[in-house]
């Protein structure tokens, strides 16, 4: 089957301007190193192995708009991928709505990325582009859960277990068409979400799940850092 979705180059939008509080940093979390490289430049370096990548928007910390755009330097990001940093936002999804605003005009396909999942490798970028491209409007990757899930109320007592076999622990980057995209953004109006999928999923339009990749951890906690770590070691050898 050919594509029925948007044939056009893809752009990412990398949300890079958490603080990292929980990593116990003393500089925001993209900055972090992780075997003497940034998780910026590192997933930079990632996004630019992409060869439908066209343009990477890098939403960093106010203060650290120059460190943003050297990461890109340092990551040799050729000079077919437009590279445009913008000031994050209060929450996560006033960050990926500042990167949408200066997104350039060329892209039909757009990434949402974590800087947290550094690790992410490019063949999860590139089946997230082919999904949608094959016309799924909106597409995550999602893993199986190993633990059971427990709904809690605000007492900590459980209210449900949902089926385990029907849950997935989602990752970025997400895809969409840009259209879609923009179209849920402007309809979040003060809904703070976690992913930028459950916009999509308010909208009542169906999200597409594709097969996760381990390697796409969310590092988030000190002890992630270390897993993070002895990933990249494993892969050297
Ligand atoms: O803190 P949280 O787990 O929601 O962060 C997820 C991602 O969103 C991280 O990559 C972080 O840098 C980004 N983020 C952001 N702007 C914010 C908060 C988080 O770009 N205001």
């Amino acid at each position: 089957m050919g594509p029925v979705g948007p044939v056009g180059p893809a752009a990412v939008v990398l949300v890079a301007a958490g603080a990292g509080t929980r990593l116990g940093a003393t500089v925001p979390k993209a900055f972090f190193l992780l075997a003497g490289q940034s998780l910026l430049t590192r997933a930079l370096v990632t996004v630019a192995e992409c060869p439908d990548v066209s343009s990477v928007v890098i939403v960093a910390p106010a203060s650290h708009l120059a460190a943003a755009a050297a990461a890109a330097f340092d990551a040799r990001v050729p000079a077919r991928v437009v590279v445009v940093v913008a000031p994050g936002g209060t929450d996560r999804g006033d960050s990926v709505a500042a990167g949408l605003a200066v997104l350039p005009d060329e892209p039909s396909v757009v990434l949402v990325h974590d800087v947290a999942r550094a690790l992410a490798p490019a063949s999860l970028f590139t089946a997230v582009i082919e999904a949608v491209r094959q016309g799924h409007q909106a597409v995550v990757p999602g893993l199986p859960v190993v633990d059971t899930i427990k709904q809690v109320d605000a007492t900590g007592l459980v209210v449900a277990t949902p089926e385990r076999s029907a849950l997935r622990a989602i990752q970025t980057p997400q895809g969409f068409t840009r259209e879609l995209l923009v179209r849920a953004h402007e309809s979040a109006a003060g809904h703070p979400v976690t992913d930028d999928a459950a916009l999509v999923e308010r909208m009542g339009i169906g999200v597409h799940v594709i097969d996760g990749d381990r390697r796409a951890l969310k590092i988030t906690t000190p002890e992630d850092l270390v897993l993070a770590e002895l990933l990249l070691e494993r892969n050297r050898t």
